[in-house]
Parts: structure tokens; sequence; C-alpha cells
């Protein structure tokens, strides 16, 4: 019987997995970084009113989507429109930001 043959069972090297693991976190990082991103380009102010935002009340100010499409997030930036809360809320005033806020927290 020839039973010796080492079988090569082809598993991930931890290398590999570690680059799996960050592609997969990659994509939803995009989609859940959207907010620091536009934060990064457009900078820490209401687009509307011109209110400015830093650390303590950041939280504020949240990303609106031009388009409507929250899944719409280019690098660029190019659909994204900072809106403090009350803008943002005028903005939509249809409660579509109550389904806003469940997608992103
Ligand atoms: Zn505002
Ligand atoms: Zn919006």
């Amino acid at each position: 019987m020839a039973n010796k043959g080492p079988r090569t069972v082809v598993l991930p090297s931890a290398e590999k997995a570690a680059a799996l693991v960050k592609k997969m976190r990659g994509e939803v990082d995009s989609n859940e970084n959207y907010r620091s991103k536009s934060l990064r380009i457009n900078g820490a102010i209401c687009a509307k009113c011109g209110r400015e935002f830093d650390q303590g009340n950041l939280s504020l100010l949240t990303v609106h989507h031009r388009d409507g499409n929250h899944h719409n997030n280019p690098p660029d930036g190019s659909n994204w429109e900072n809106l403090c809360i009350h803008c943002h809320d005028d903005e939509h005033s249809r409660g579509e930001l109550g389904e806003y806020f469940s997608k992103t927290t």
C-alpha cells in the first residue's frame, strides 16, 4: 500500500489568509469609511450652514449622498456632501434620514 505519499492539502498560508481578510475588510471599510473620507475631502464643515465641527461634536456632521444612493461612494468624494444633522434632515425631510442612520450605525 503506497500510503506514504504526503497528501498536500492546500491551505491558505497565514499571509494569504490575512490578505483575504484585508480584502474583505477593505470592501467593508470603503463603505463604512466614506464618512471619514468625506470629512477629509470636504472638511469638517456643513456645506449648507457653514457650521464647523471638531472632535467633540463631529458626530453631528453627517454625509449626504447627492444622488441619494448610499452605495455610490466614489473615492473622489463627488457624491458626498457634509451636512450637519439639521441641514441633512432638512435636505431629506421625509423620514429617509431614519433609514440613513439605521444603515450607518
Ligand atoms: Zn448645517
Ligand atoms: Zn442625505
